[in-house]
């Protein structure tokens, strides 16, 4: 099967990259292992919501039109919605087509999956940046009888035995996740490595519109300076609960949580925990100080000071004097661990070669220069700070299939008929 360009994926990063090479008309197929959204439907927990108020859930051609714009999507709906986005983008789209290799081939790309063979000029590969969870190694010595799940697995408390919990990992998931858990009856100690804390609501306004008003989202990543760094960067610390509620490391212990420092290591049953929970609540705090500050300026300087609220801070984040250094699973009752410490890509079945030797693809804000035709999409601050967001893939995405459209329009034997009108 021949095609000009193959897209990976059907998650939002390559329904929108089709929508932009229908309109400009450059042929192409979506390749989906499982079905439209397919991480959205079996790698989320149940009770999980967008962390993006509904608003923000803008696509290429696509916004939302219901009565609760400042709402946040729960998974069915979020489901639904991307499911509506690929009827309306009307993919030539190839469901339960599981790629199981890509390799060069004469002048472009052969793409061979569980249904056939297909041979293309390009390859985007919009597979997510999320795909297998990233554990430490330490987790081979946790004893045998404690229950082990990562992010991508967990769905409800119940589905945990009774007992304590050890969440690893404070971002938004493990914060969530930490609070759901307590709440169930199960007792939490969350460790906390480094992490973003941000309010939900600042000065009246969901974080969300301020990163979005003051265009702290729209920053570029050939404008950022340590590019490597923000792209490691781990998510805010935040909820999309209806009541709009803060879920930081403050509201956890004041529900019960027991705050540790990062896990650095198992022995004999114990868990070790770093010393530096304070230095990273500190830093937090610094941080997030910063940004409420550049938020503020932002404001001022656009005429925008006196529809909003008097500027705030919050309270500092409260950890213990001499919080827990070791812990005993069994003393402590600890029965199960949920790791919340982050996700990779999978190139597994990429036999091109482009990837660094920690496993990254080679990109230049997509474009995989060291091999012509290769593109990518989706992964974090790809071509700005949201490109990950359901909100961010759809310029990235246009961006991108300019670059496309310009690349087959200046080989002679292109099938395509592309203009570059990015
Ligand atoms: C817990 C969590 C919460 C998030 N919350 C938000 C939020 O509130 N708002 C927001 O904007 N963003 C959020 N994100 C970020 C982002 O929107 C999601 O990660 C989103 O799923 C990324 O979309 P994508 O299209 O890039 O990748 P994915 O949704 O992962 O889509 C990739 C698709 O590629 C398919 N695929 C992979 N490998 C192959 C293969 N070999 N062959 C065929 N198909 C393949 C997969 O089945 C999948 O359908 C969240 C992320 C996580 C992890």
């Amino acid at each position: 099967m021949r095609t000009t360009v193959v897209v990976i994926g059907a998650g939002q990063a390559g329904l929108a990259m089709s929508w932009w090479l229908a309109r400009r008309g450059i042929d192409h197929v979506v390749l989906e292992r499982g079905e439209v959204a397919n991480t959205w439907r079996t790698q989320r927990w149940d009770s999980l919501t967008l962390l993006t108020p509904n608003w923000q859930s803008r696509l290429p051609g696509y916004a939302y039109r219901g009565d609760d714009a400042d709402g946040y999507r729960s998974m069915p709906q979020t489901i639904a919605f991307l499911e509506s986005y690929a009827r309306y983008v009307a993919s030539p789209l190839r469901t339960g087509t599981a790629v199981t290799r890509v390799r060069r081939h004469d002048a472009g790309y052969e793409v061979v999956t569980d249904q056939g063979t297909w041979q293309s000029r390009a390859v985007v590969l919009a597979t997510g940046a999320f795909n297998v969870p990233v554990v430490p190694k330490i987790a081979e010595a946790i004893p045998a009888d404690i229950v082990q799940v990562t992010t991508g697995r967990y769905r409800n408390p119940g589905e945990l035995p009774d007992g304590g919990v050890l969440v690893v990992g404070a971002a938004a998931s493990g914060a969530q996740i930490a609070d759901e858990i307590h709440r169930s009856g199960r007792p939490v100690t969350l460790a906390v490595g480094e992490h973003v804390r941000a309010p939900r609501v600042y000065r009246g306004r969901d974080i969300q519109w301020w990163m979005d008003a003051s265009g702290l989202n729209d920053e570029r990543y050939d404008q950022i300076e340590d590019i490597a760094r923000a792209r490691s960067l781990p998510s805010f610390q935040l909820a999309g609960y209806s009541d709009r509620r803060n879920v930081d490391l403050n509201s956890l212990a004041a529900i019960g949580v027991k705050l540790v420092g990062r896990l650095a290591g198992i022995s004999e049953g114990k868990a070790q925990f770093s010393g530096s929970l304070r230095n990273v609540c500190e830093l937090a705090d610094l941080k997030m100080n910063r940004l409420l500050h550049t938020l503020d300026e932002w404001a001022l300087a656009h005429g925008r000071d006196r529809e909003l609220g008097p500027a705030e801070r919050f309270e500092a984040t409260q950890v213990d004097e001499s919080p827990t250094l070791v812990q005993d699973f069994e003393r402590a009752d600890i029965r199960s661990i949920v790791w919340a410490t982050g996700f990779r890509p999978d190139y597994s079945w990429l036999e091109v070669p482009v990837l660094d030797r920690k496993g990254n693809i080679r990109h230049d804000g997509g474009v995989v220069q060291v091999s012509p035709g290769l593109y990518v999409l989706g992964l974090p601050f790809l071509r700005r700070r949201k490109s990950t967001l359901i909100d961010g893939v759809g310029d990235d995405a246009q961006e991108i299939s300019a670059h496309i459209g310009a690349w087959l329009g200046s080989r002679t034997d292109s099938h395509a008929t592309a203009t570059a009108d990015a």
